[in-house]
């Protein structure tokens, strides 16, 4: 049995003798422990999703042109980073000319997978990989 039920059963209980100041207590004290019932489902979601951003965290590999993709996913899907700092959402980025760019549909960053853009100094070797390849 609940706390909510059990404060139920007591308002029977206590119903019968006819005290209207207890009566009202127990009203009082079934309505703070709805609100706390109601703070504690909201901070087991709270904890559920930052678990899952943990999770996930622990499985991004961050690329020098700013897409991510998941340690534990075979495919190499690519997501954007842009999205998981600001918001820590994955949202998959769509592959644009030829799949040297990317294009994240949400927040509409348009980024580079396999061209080293000019004013980057970074090594060909970091720019090898194509996550479009097997889609
Ligand atoms: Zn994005």
């Amino acid at each position: 049995m609940g706390l909510i039920e059990s404060i139920k059963d007591i308002a029977n209980i206590i119903q019968k003798f006819g005290n209207i100041d207890l009566n009202n207590k127990i009203l009082e004290i079934g309505s703070q422990a709805l609100e706390q019932q109601e703070k504690l489902f909201k901070l087991e979601a709270e904890n559920r999703e930052l678990k899952e951003i943990r999770d996930i965290s622990n499985k991004i590999e961050r690329h020098n042109t700013l897409y991510l993709t998941l340690n534990d996913d075979p495919q190499k899907l690519p997501y954007c980073s842009h999205c998981w700092d600001a918001e820590q959402k994955l949202i998959q980025v769509e592959p644009r000319n030829n799949n040297e760019q990317y294009f994240c549909p949400h927040c509409k960053h348009m980024g580079y997978l396999n061209k080293i853009p000019r004013d980057m100094n970074y090594s060909q070797e970091n720019y090898s990989y194509d996550p479009f390849k097997n889609l």
